[in-house]
Formats: structure tokens, sequence, C-alpha cells
């Protein structure tokens, strides 16, 4: 009886102990459940273990008796791995927007719903309504398998009609669109072959074009930025290689800037990519090295 007495409240503590960490509920909680279930073992170990509770659950004495001593051990082995200051600056730009409430487990709703959503414009609307549609009509998935790439005259209305220059200021020639507009542009063309909505995607996300916007000198904008708005240049983004997809700051390709004899300076690279939209097309490549 006793026995089958000590084996249901375990059973009942476990499940506490479960219930609590999954539900993320108060760590004291926890400590409450497994204080009890070590005292069904012995009531001694509560002299040893309700302090270490106290030291664990109390944020002002853990972080000057136990973080404190694990930093310092961090920091003096050099646990961490190193990131250089450029990777610092990627790693920090932009943020994570209402988006994060999604990861958090617990939502704010209120907070999503007041944020306040950006809108199309009517020239945007007109484009979805006719461009985007027209494309969709031009081709199916079905076309595209079988051909492996696009139709040629599929690839001339990208190009002409400005599909690759949505970011690309109009003063250049670009649709100069937001980017609520090329996100539902984007999505419709997927809903007709993924690999149209990709071709149209990544030069005006990854592609050169923003980098020459904002950090080209002024005659590599006036020449680059019309011709990549135009579409006389398809452009491409290498960044992912073999070791390096996700975790795109431990890339491992290598670049040096040198004097040339001729006294030009130049760039001897050293690099493996994989995974590169538009790699085999394109005429202007941006390279992460
Ligand atoms: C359609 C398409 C187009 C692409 N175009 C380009 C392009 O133009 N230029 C370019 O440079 N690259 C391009 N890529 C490559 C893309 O950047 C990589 O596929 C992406 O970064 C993922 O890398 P990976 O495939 O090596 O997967 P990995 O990074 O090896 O990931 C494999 C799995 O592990 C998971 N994982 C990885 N890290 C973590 C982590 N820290 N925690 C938990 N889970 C993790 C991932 O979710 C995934 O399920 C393209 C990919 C696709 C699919």
């Amino acid at each position: 009886m006793l026995t089958l007495l000590i084996l249901v409240t375990s059973l009942a503590l476990i499940s506490i102990v479960f219930v609590t960490l999954y539900s993320r509920l108060s760590a004291v909680i926890v400590a409450v459940a497994l204080n009890g279930l070590l005292m069904l073992i012995s009531y001694k170990i509560l002299y040893f273990s309700i302090p270490v509770s106290i030291i664990f659950l109390l944020p002002f004495i853990r972080k000057y008796l136990i973080t404190v001593f694990i930093l310092k051990l961090i920091r003096k082995k050099n646990l961490l791995p190193q990131i250089s200051e450029t990777e610092e600056v990627a790693l920090n730009a932009g943020n994570v927007w209402v988006e994060s409430e999604f990861f958090t487990g617990k939502p704010n709703f209120i907070r999503i719903i007041k944020e306040p959503y950006s809108e199309i414009s009517d020239e945007e609307q007109r484009f979805l309504n006719n461009e985007v549609e027209e494309l969709c009509n031009m081709v199916t998935d079905q076309q595209i398998h079988e051909l492996q790439d696009l139709p040629h005259n599929v690839w001339e209305y990208i190009r002409k009609k400005g599909f690759f220059g949505m970011i690309i200021p109009k003063r250049y020639g670009g649709l100069e669109f937001s980017p609520i507009a090329q996100s539902k542009i984007v999505a419709k063309l997927a809903t007709r072959s993924q690999v149209l909505s990709i071709t149209v995607m990544v030069p005006n996300s990854l592609g050169p074009a923003e980098l020459l916007l904002k950090y080209g000198t002024a005659k590599q904008k006036s020449y680059y930025i019309p011709r990549l708005a135009k579409g006389e240049d398809v452009p491409c983004f290498a960044l992912t290689e073999p070791n390096a997809g996700s975790d795109a700051a431990s890339i491992s390709s290598y670049g040096e800037v040198f004097q040339a004899q001729d006294g030009r300076l130049k760039v001897r690279l050293n690099f493996q990519k994989r995974y590169i939209t538009l790699g085999g097309v394109a005429t202007l490549i941006g390279l992460a090295f």
C-alpha cells in the first residue's frame, strides 16, 4: 500500500514538473515539485536541495554566486566564437518586427493587430492586375519543367516590363515598387510557377542592384543600375557555399586586394559557391567573400 502511494505521488510530482516546464509556469512551482519529490527519497536531502533551489531561484543571488563565474570562465577560455566587426554590423542590422511575436510562444495579438500595415499604391495594383496577370498566363510550371528554362518570350517580357528593376528608383529607369507590392507580385507568380517567382524575386532582393545603390561609385551607378532596370544585365548574388548556408557568416571564400605590376588595384579571389539563382545566366555577379 505504502509503495503504491509513493509511486502515485512520485508520478503526480513528475507530471507537475513536466506540466510546469512545458507551460513555462513559474520556476518556483518546479522547485517545490522537485523538493517534494526528493523529500520522498529522504527528508535529509532537503537540507541541501532547499538552499540550492533558493540560490537558483533568486536572480540577484544567482547572478553573483553562479552566473558571474560562468561568464568569467567563458571569457577566459575563449569559449564563444569571435565575430568580426563587419559580421557584427550584418547580424545587428534590421529588426524582427511583429513576426517576433509568433516565436515567443505567447504572441501579443493586440500588438500584431495594432501594427500599421502598408498598402499598395494604385500604380502597383495596376501592375499586379495587368503585367503580372499577363506573365502568369504566358507559361505553366509544366512547360518550364520540360524546357528546364523559361521560354524565350517570357525572359523578354520579364526584362521589358521591368520585373528585374522593382527595387530600382525611377530615376534609373526602375519601377521603384514598395516591399509589400514586391511581396504580392512574387506571391502571385509563385501560384503559377516557383521557378518563375524565384527568377523575379532574387534580382530584387539579393541582387547587386541594392549593393550598387548603397555603396557603388557614381560611375558604377550610372552604368550598371539602368542596365539592371532594363534587364540588359542579369544579376545574381553568390553567398552560399558548401559549408555556409543558414550561417552565412561562416563563409570561407577569401579575397585580397593587391597592386598589380602595372600599378592597378586588383582582387585575388578564392571561392567556391553553390545554389546561386541565375548563376548560369547572370552577367553581373555579387560575390560574398
Ligand atoms: C530556391 C533557392 C534559391 C536560392 N538562391 C540563392 C542565391 O541566389 N544565392 C545564394 O547565395 N544562395 C541561394 N540559395 C541558398 C540558400 O541561401 C541556402 O539554401 C540557405 O541559406 C540554407 O542553407 P543550406 O541549404 O546549406 O542548409 P543548412 O544551412 O545546412 O540547413 C539545413 C537544415 O538545418 C537547419 N538549421 C540550420 N541552422 C540552424 C540553426 N542554427 N538552428 C536550427 N536549425 C538550423 C535548417 O533550417 C535546415 O533545415 C537558394 C536556395 C534556394 C532553396
